[in-house]
């Protein structure tokens, strides 16, 4: 599902990045876990495609991204990956359901079925009775879940949840998991962002990272050394 060979990340002279060798295959879960500034924000934004590297080579679903436009990559990222992220980012005072569904504006549906699906998504995260509730009425993780209802609306097989559970309290943080999972059993690839050693800990796959370097990674193969 994703493949990154080399890759490296540099911004000006900081290296966030180094010669990362990661395989994601179809249908796993797992977390990449470091503390703050190790890099796993920058390799979920080149996971994402919402950035390129500096080096080195992703393929996201087969397609090696240096092969593709800028049109084409968000193409494969609107059919391809949902992203999820701490802050919930739901506009206030629109009701979970019209949230949910304006994640298919552009997909050329009509609206009742945009909003059939959006019920849809919604129910399958548990907030069938929450469809007209405003963020304000929402805890934080149910607004978690409508954040993630509108993620997965599409279908697709790709989830990115950056640390989806650090705005919430830990009963919260146990649900939003436990709803990953869900996602994971359905057949959804979930890439967990954390820095969250328990959480990371807690799923089938772990890949640590510092100061840009895989060091672990618990799939077998040990310290990501460069050959
Ligand atoms: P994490 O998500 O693990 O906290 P990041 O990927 O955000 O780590 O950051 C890794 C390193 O890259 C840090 O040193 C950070 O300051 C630096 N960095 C990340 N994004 C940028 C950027 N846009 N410009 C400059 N430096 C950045
Ligand atoms: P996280 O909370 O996931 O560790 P950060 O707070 O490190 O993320 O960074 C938040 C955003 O700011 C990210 O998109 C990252 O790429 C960017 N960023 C991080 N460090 C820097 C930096 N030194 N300069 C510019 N942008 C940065």
């Amino acid at each position: 599902m994703v493949e990154l060979s080399g890759v490296r990340k540099t911004y000006g002279d900081v290296t966030a990045l180094r010669d990362a060798e990661l395989v994601i295959r179809r249908g796993e879960l797992l977390a990449v876990v470091g503390p703050s500034g190790s890099g796993k924000s920058t390799m979920l934004n080149i996971m994402g495609t919402l950035d390129r590297p500096t080096a080195g080579t992703v393929r996201i679903d087969g397609h090696d991204i240096d092969h593709l436009s800028d049109r084409e990559l968000s193409a494969l990222r609107a059919g391809t990956i949902g992203f999820v992220f701490q802050q919930f980012h739901l506009a206030p005072g629109i009701p979970a359901l019209d949230s949910v569904a304006d994640g298919l504006l552009y997909s050329g549906r009509p609206r009742a079925e945009r909003r059939s699906l959006a019920e849809r998504a919604l129910r399958r995260v548990g907030l069938g009775h929450r469809l007209h509730h405003e963020p304000h009425q929402l805890s934080g993780g149910e607004k978690q879940r409508v954040a993630i209802a509108r993620a997965v609306l599409g279908d697709p097989p790709l989830l990115l949840a950056d640390e989806p559970t650090g705005a919430l309290d830990s009963r919260s943080g146990l649900v939003v998991m436990e709803l990953l999972h869900e996602l994971h059993r359905a057949g959804t690839t979930v890439v967990v962002i954390t820095h969250d050693r328990d959480i990371a800990a807690s799923l089938p796959r772990e890949v640590r990272i510092r100061d840009g370097w895989i060091e672990h990674d618990s799939d077998g193969a040990g310290p990501a050394l460069a050959a």
